[in-house]
């Protein structure tokens, strides 16, 4: 039935039976809050270094961090849409924003570069523990990074983050770019001094030649979105922030006051690494789903099969060609889709062109600009709320629904008129 559904590109939604309370799940869980708190202790370390290098960060204290918002015009409008009450309140958390790379990928990608410049900075003695990290924007850390090299396949966005964070550190580097990447991204990394190297095939092949050519180089790193850890826990530490977000803003996460959150999902390392942040800080008290589009749901059916990546959209003959650039990956991670068995409370699909038509009405609404593939969590809300497939997740009223967008302000004015355009009835 599933199955046949995806096939047929028809929008479904998937509830997990595989999901399990917060306490059970973490039993045999090989990450920890641990592990995240140690991420952001390590992005705390270096926010004096993002203050030189980056001054827009200033403001935020040299931290990467995107807003919380509350969005009742569009929740109005996509009530009166769906005939329905969506039982609680809507809001968007813009990563769409992010400073740097103006992406989800801002906070995996650069905290993987981070990590890596680390290591070899107290490898090579030029670190000690307590000290400043503003020194890594000196011609001597630039010099010595000059002599390794990054390498990363990608659809765009985690390309943009790791070329634009590696090259500003000194390292040279290489981003291996799918057929799905718009031009501008490989022209922005271009003028940054990045390699772009371009595929005429999908996200898949492009990581596989990366991976490639990055093994026959020993002092070359390879960024791998199928399989790393460390971009996982990069994610992960949007949690802890959002906690504070929520706090401030007088929002509660409780037995009485379910927190759902929607991920739009491509490989799964991004939403996972969000989600299993989230679970970690909220247990049961936070739902997460992923959302994906119709024309590239691997990890719906990656976790319903249960083959995670051992199947692709391509054995279902679904083409995997989509408007949402960020979304188009036809095999999700092998490792986040068993890492995430036990958290995830579900995965739905929508179409591009709902996804187009959420673009437009998110921008007459609210005046906020998003990509295609950071639309895919806003049909969350209703899908919750109306799918036979979630009915045990419907509301009656006070589920706070957290919309995650993950991408959008490094979009050239005249792309982002085009979508508008798209999302005409
Ligand atoms: C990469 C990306 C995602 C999904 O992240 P994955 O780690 O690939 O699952 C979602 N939205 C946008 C805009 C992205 O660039």
């Amino acid at each position: 039935m599933l199955l046949e559904e995806l096939r047929a590109l028809k929008e479904t939604a998937w509830c997990n039976p595989k999901y399990r309370p917060f306490a059970e799940a973490m039993k045999n869980c090989a990450l920890s809050l641990w592990d995240v708190k140690d991420a952001e202790a390590r992005l705390a370390r270096f926010a004096d270094y993002f203050k030189v290098a980056f001054p827009e960060t200033v403001a935020s204290g040299g931290l990467l961090e995107s807003p919380l918002q509350n969005i009742p015009a569009m929740q109005k409008e996509m009530e009166k849409q769906c005939g329905a009450s969506l039982g609680g309140a809507l809001w968007i958390k813009l990563d769409s924003h992010l400073a740097v790379s103006g992406s989800i990928k801002a906070r995996g990608g650069i905290y993987e570069v981070l990590k890596l410049a680390e290591t070899v900075a107290l490898e090579k003695g030029l670190l000690q523990p307590g000290d400043d990290y503003s020194v890594f924007d000196t011609p001597k850390f630039r010099e010595v990074f000059s002599g390794y090299s990054v390498a990363v396949g990608s659809t765009g966005n985690l390309g943009l983050s790791i070329g634009i964070m590696s090259a500003k550190l000194g390292f040279r580097v290489t981003v291996h770019m799918s057929a799905d990447a718009r031009q501008w991204k490989k022209d922005m990394l271009r003028s940054k001094g990045v390699k772009v190297v371009e595929y005429a095939s999908d996200y898949s092949v492009a990581v596989t030649k990366g991976r490639e050519e990055a093994k026959n180089d020993p002092t070359c790193h390879f960024v791998d979105d199928e399989n790393s850890q460390t971009l996982f826990l990069g994610y992960a530490v949007a949690a802890l922030r959002l906690q504070k977000q929520l706090e401030e803003k007088g929002i509660p996460v409780d037995d009485m006051h379910p927190l759902h959150v929607y991920l739009p999902c491509g490989v799964g390392g991004g939403p996972g690494g969000v989600a299993f942040g989230l679970k970690l800080v909220f247990g049961d008290h936070v739902k997460c789903f992923f959302a994906e589009p119709t024309h590239a749901p691997c990890m719906i059916l990656g976790m319903a099969t249960g083959k995670h990546n051992e199947i692709s959209v391509a054995d279902l003959g679904i083409d995997g060609i989509t408007a949402a650039d960020g979304l188009a990956v036809g095999r999700a991670s092998g490792f986040v889709g068993k890492f995430m068995e036990p958290f995830l409370s579900g995965c739905y699909t929508i179409t591009d062109e709902r996804m187009y038509s959420l673009l437009r009405r998110l921008w007459d609404t609210e005046d906020i600009r998003l990509e295609p593939s950071a639309l895919a969590g806003m049909y969350g809300a209703v899908m919750t709320q109306q799918h036979e497939a979630f009915r045990s997740f419907r509301s009656t009223g006070n589920t706070t629904h957290l919309v995650w967008a993950t991408g959008g302000s490094m979009v050239p004015p005249e792309e982002l008129g085009k979508y508008y355009e798209k999302g005409k009835d």
